[in-house]
């Protein structure tokens, strides 16, 4: 791999550019591989990447129907925090967070991590409670997020209006080292590197059968024909529920349509991210000056990628209340991803009934931000059987009744 950095650019200047080398190769399939990841969102490429870098695996194909970061890891609004309240999840995105203040030197790929700050809006009397008792969780866990009055909250964002016609911003949760990064980077980064590790990332190549024998799994049938393996590691969110069914069992999960929508670019006007969950919506600037703007999920299951149109107008409405000055800017473009939901929102990272089939799902609407704290806690999973990040988050928590409640924390879409 060809190493990026000034120098390295300046050389080329020199050369019109001609030595640059691909990415990522375009390898064509081997009949056998000790690990297949199915999914090359930000989630599969991350555990394919920490499975060569903690542990020396990478005879790993990861096998992509579309195109890989195109699902939801491409589509999302990029927010990236860690303050959640119950101390497994704190533990798992607080390690996505911290690897991210990194990640672009350990990837030598500019992944754009802005720790620009994000404030979660407390606008009724029960949001209050409730955040003052995740920033109280927060210290416990390390996790440095702190209460705001309305008055820091108007200092850090000039352009909000503290007394909406229908909710007044009372305080907000605050973590000043939450931000964005650029998603589709994030996702061309962890390909290069387990390009460069030797990795086949196999892209236009659906998976269509799990392969069993004796209950343990022997690979998987592929557009592209069989191939066998050791180990499965399915990361297909919004799909995982036609993944588990190939291979034989239910997931406790539902997918929906979760969309995001930009406005045309302007000037600068707000340097943080913000969350307003009782109004339903949220949103930061870009660095080309479009408002990044996110929505709620639609109500019913579906599989289409768009999101219905009612969805656009409810989130639109609710943050000209809470940002008047928007309310006459255009907007550009509109999309959807599929995303998989579970009952407690949290996600699953587990062994499965088949035995030497792990799954990696349920990150719902808020997993670009846990990407690289779940692709480092799947990789030991995978490798070792266990992880202390992943322990807890395994399937047997819906048969036991020991959920992961963070429907506060998970309750918007981000
Ligand atoms: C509009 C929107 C806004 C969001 N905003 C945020 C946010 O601000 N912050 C945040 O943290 N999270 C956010 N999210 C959630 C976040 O995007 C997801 O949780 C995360 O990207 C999931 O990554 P993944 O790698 O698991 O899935 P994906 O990126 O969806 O990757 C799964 C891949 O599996 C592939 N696949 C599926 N079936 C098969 C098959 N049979 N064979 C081969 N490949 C297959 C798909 O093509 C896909 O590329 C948002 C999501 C959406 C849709």
């Amino acid at each position: 791999m060809k190493k990026y950095s000034a120098f390295a650019i300046a050389k080329e200047a020199l050369t019109y550019h001609k030595g640059w080398g691909r990415a990522w190769a375009k390898p064509a399939p081997k009949s056998h591989y000790d690990v297949i990841i199915v999914g090359a969102g930000g989630h599969g490429l991350a555990t394919a990447y920490y499975l060569g870098r903690n542990f020396g695996i990478t005879n790993v194909a990861i096998i992509e129907k579309g195109w890989l970061g195109g699902g939801n890891t491409g589509r999302n609004t990029t927010i990236i925090r860690s303050n959640y309240l119950q101390d497994p999840s704190a533990a798992i995105y607080e390690k996505a967070r911290s690897l991210y203040e990194t990640l672009s030197q350990d990837l030598n790929y500019n992944i754009m991590f802005s720790p620009r700050g994000v404030i979660m809006l407390a606008q009724t009397h029960h949001e209050v409670r409730g955040y003052k008792r995740t920033a109280h969780a927060n210290a416990l866990q390390g996790v440095t997020t702190e209460w705001i009055e309305p008055k820091r909250v108007k200092e850090l964002v000039p352009i909000i209006n503290l007394h909406g016609p229908r909710y007044p911003v009372l305080g907000g949760l605050w973590q000043a080292r939450g931000g964005t990064a650029r998603h589709d980077a994030v996702a061309w980064g962890y390909a290069r590197a387990c390009s460069d590790m030797g990795m086949d990332i196999i892209q236009q190549t659906e998976v269509t059968a799990v392969k069993r024998s004796g209950g343990k799994v022997t690979g998987v049938s592929t557009t592209q024909g069989d191939i066998s393996c050791n180990k499965l590691g399915v990361v297909v969110a919004g799909h995982s529920g036609v993944l588990a069914d190939m291979a034989g069992f239910r997931l406790p999960i539902e997918s929906v349509p979760l969309q995001a929508l930009v406005s045309e670019p302007i000037k600068p006007c707000m340097d943080v991210v913000v969350m307003a969950n009782t109004v339903h919506g949220y949103m930061s600037q870009s660095d080309k000056g479009e408002m990044v703007i996110g929505g709620g999920t639609d109500s019913h299951n579906a599989y289409t990628q768009r999101g219905s149109f009612h969805h656009v107008e409810e989130t639109v409405r609710a943050l000209c209340e809470t940002f008047p000055m928007i309310s006459r800017l255009k907007m550009l473009r509109q999309w959807g991803g599929i995303v998989d939901v579970t009952g407690d929102r949290s996600p699953i990272l587990s062994k499965t009934p088949v035995e030497g089939m792990f799954i990696n799902c349920g990150w719902g609407t808020g997993g670009f931000k846990a990407i690289p704290g779940s692709g480092w806690g799947m990789a030991e999973l995978i490798a070792k059987g266990h992880s202390p990040l992943t322990d807890q988050f395994g399937l047997d928590r819906f048969r036991e009744g020991r959920f992961i409640d963070e429907s506060v924390a998970a309750g918007v879409a981000h």
